[in-house]
């Protein structure tokens, strides 16, 4: 399985910034000692990508930097040319990820999952929201067929990915998350799960079965998954209540499920913001092996 990764593009952050930026390199530290792996380094999505979800006068602005203040924190990041090549190789590192596992059944981005940002602005520590571009890649440069689903189980809204995406019947938005937790204004999905703060494993496990058996009445062609950590009980900021092997639960369903219908699946690490951050990439690195015991069966 390849496993695309762009941790050496290191953003500059102040000291203390709360955004653990630390996670990606040491996942790939991790990953590195994974039999069945080969890691990528990942391409730079392009403009032309870019402008498959995002409007042009907003992609300049990022190019620029001529974002203003406001604009700014909203994305939580300091603007530098590094932050925008970051982004660009998270970005392509989804795109890239999706193209392999169109040929190969699974791939992964190793960073990635940047669903908050919107067609016109970034928020949420999302420039450009790569599950959006990604799936719009592959429609305009590989099958303009193909029918995709992004299941978004980051514990915060996928609410750029469904805003973007809000008329574009070929592609569905599937998200699962916390109703009481941040975006406090969402935005709708093809289909949104609400849960309750202190969600427990199987409540949990529950709405993931409801979201898949939905899917089916979709059929997708193809699946962009976002494996958020921040579900887990160790999150700082997640509110909900999964243990370790839920999470492990819920990643196989979602494995399970492309396996059993042959359904392509790249996935994205997303949000995860562990009290201790060696627990968020313990998370993480939990979802890689689990879905490393699919590419042997396939
Ligand atoms: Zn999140």
């Amino acid at each position: 399985m390849k496993a695309f990764y762009t941790d050496h593009y290191v953003l500059p952050l102040p000291p203390g910034h709360r955004f653990p930026m630390e996670k990606y390199s040491q996942l790939r530290d991790l990953v590195t000692q994974l039999e069945g792996i080969e890691l990528v380094e990942a391409p730079a999505v392009t403009d032309t990508q870019i402008l498959y979800a995002h409007d042009p006068s907003y992609l300049m602005k990022v190019i620029a930097g001529d974002l203003s203040t406001k604009e700014q924190q909203e994305i939580g990041f300091p603007w530098s040319e590094k932050m925008v090549e970051r982004s660009r190789r998270s970005a392509g590192a989804t795109v890239a990820a999706a193209k392999a596992a169109l040929d190969e059944g699974l791939a992964v981005n190793l960073a990635g999952g940047t669903h908050h940002a919107y067609r016109n602005m970034g928020s949420g520590f999302c420039v450009f929201n790569d599950s959006a571009i990604a799936a719009r890649a592959l429609q305009k440069e590989v099958n303009s067929t193909l029918k995709v689903a992004i299941v978004d189980l980051d514990v915060h809204q996928g609410n750029g990915t469904a805003s973007i995406l809000q008329h574009d019947k070929s592609i569905f938005t599937l998200s699962i998350h916390g109703e009481n937790n941040f975006p406090f204004t969402k935005e709708q999905s093809d289909l949104d799960i609400g849960l309750p703060n202190g969600c427990k494993d199987e409540d949990y496990l529950k709405a993931l079965d409801q979201g898949l058996e939905m899917l089916d009445t979709f059929i997708p062609d193809f699946i962009i998954y976002l494996a958020g950590a921040d579900p887990h009980e160790g999150d700082r900021l997640g509110k909900l209540d999964i243990s370790k092997v839920g999470m492990r639960q819920r990643d196989e369903r979602v494995f399970k499920y492309g396996a059993d219908r042959q359904i392509p699946i790249a996935f994205s690490m997303a949000g995860g913001y562990g009290k201790e951050i060696c627990t968020t990439v313990d998370i993480h690195f939990q979802t890689i092996q689990t879905a490393l015991q699919f590419t042997t069966a396939s």
